[in-house]
């Protein structure tokens, strides 16, 4: 089992809102959400559905946080929710799977649901850095991820949003500069063993 994959768990979590729309705006939204882990599901009612939002909130700020530079912030408030979800794991063989590992088998949807999200993520931090949580860069995208590039390049949630600044660079060519100049800050120091890192930034917004 790959516990950091978990991370994913958050990452899709505080994805299901953005500035232009709230996916966990009622139950289905919140069934769906689930539907394809049936470990972290069961009966869920406007309360569960308040309690991933609040957690939705609490994940994000992690993320803004890490983007931030505010290395203390990020770790107390994932610290935090691992101590406010902990973990009591079992080993688990139902409906004809082989054993497998439960995080957490008691609790609402909202604490197994953290439990996995949030010792993902924490996995993945310490494994690989605080550094690589990221923050969609093109304007009006909040999507969060977890840069796995070799030299730390990504700067968007996906090619869709790797595409947008170089349209806006058709309209804003003075801004998109800007931008640019802040881009080659984080990996110039990195960039050493990678001479071209910037001709792939744009290219590794892959999902
Ligand atoms: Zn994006």
């Amino acid at each position: 089992m790959d516990l950091a994959s978990y991370a994913d768990l958050a990452i899709e979590l505080v994805n299901t809102q953005d500035s232009q729309a709230d996916n966990l705006r009622d139950l289905d939204a919140l069934r769906e959400l689930l539907v394809i882990r049936p470990h972290l599901g069961g009966r869920v009612s406007h309360r569960d559905l308040d309690a991933m939002r609040e957690l939705r909130a609490q994940l994000r700020a992690v993320f803004v946080s890490a983007v931030a530079g505010d290395e203390e912030d990020a770790i107390d408030r994932l610290n935090s929710l691992l101590m406010h979800h902990p973990v009591h794991p079992q080993l688990s063989g139902h409906d004809g799977l082989r054993w497998h590992l439960h995080l957490n088998e008691g609790g609402s949807i909202q604490d197994r649901y953290a439990a996995w999200a949030a010792m993902g993520l924490a996995v993945k931090v310490s494994d690989r850095g605080l550094d690589r949580l990221r923050i969609c860069r093109a304007d009006g995208c909040e999507r969060v991820f977890f840069d796995s590039t070799a030299n730390m390049s990504q700067r968007y949630c996906s090619e869709r949003c790797a595409g947008r600044p170089s349209v806006a660079a058709a309209h804003h060519p003075s801004r998109t500069s800007a931008r640019a100049a802040i881009d080659t800050t984080v990996p110039a120091q990195r960039r050493s063993s990678q001479p071209d890192g910037r001709k792939t930034e744009a290219r590794d917004g892959g999902q």
